[in-house]
């Protein structure tokens, strides 16, 4: 099986490329707000933190790629 691709970009250096799963990690929170994706720019070594709708968390977690689900302290 061919490993999963998602193609990102860095905001910082503006590099595009594509990340495997396990390069990519997913945090569920309690609302859009706090619900996020990040990886670290290859380019440049640049911590990214990307917001995730619905459906990127859908395709994310179909892909394989770690998920961390945040509890809301409210
Ligand atoms: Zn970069």
């Amino acid at each position: 099986m061919a490993p999963v691709l998602f193609r990102a970009a860095c905001p910082d250096c503006r590099a595009r490329f594509e990340l495997t799963a396990g390069a990519l990690r997913l945090a569920i929170g309690a609302s859009a707000r706090t619900t996020f994706y990040s990886f670290t720019c290859p380019d440049c070594g640049s911590a990214v933190r990307k917001p995730a709708g619905e459906r990127i968390v859908e395709l994310l977690t179909g892909g394989g790629v770690r998920t961390l689900r945040l509890h809301s302290s409210l």
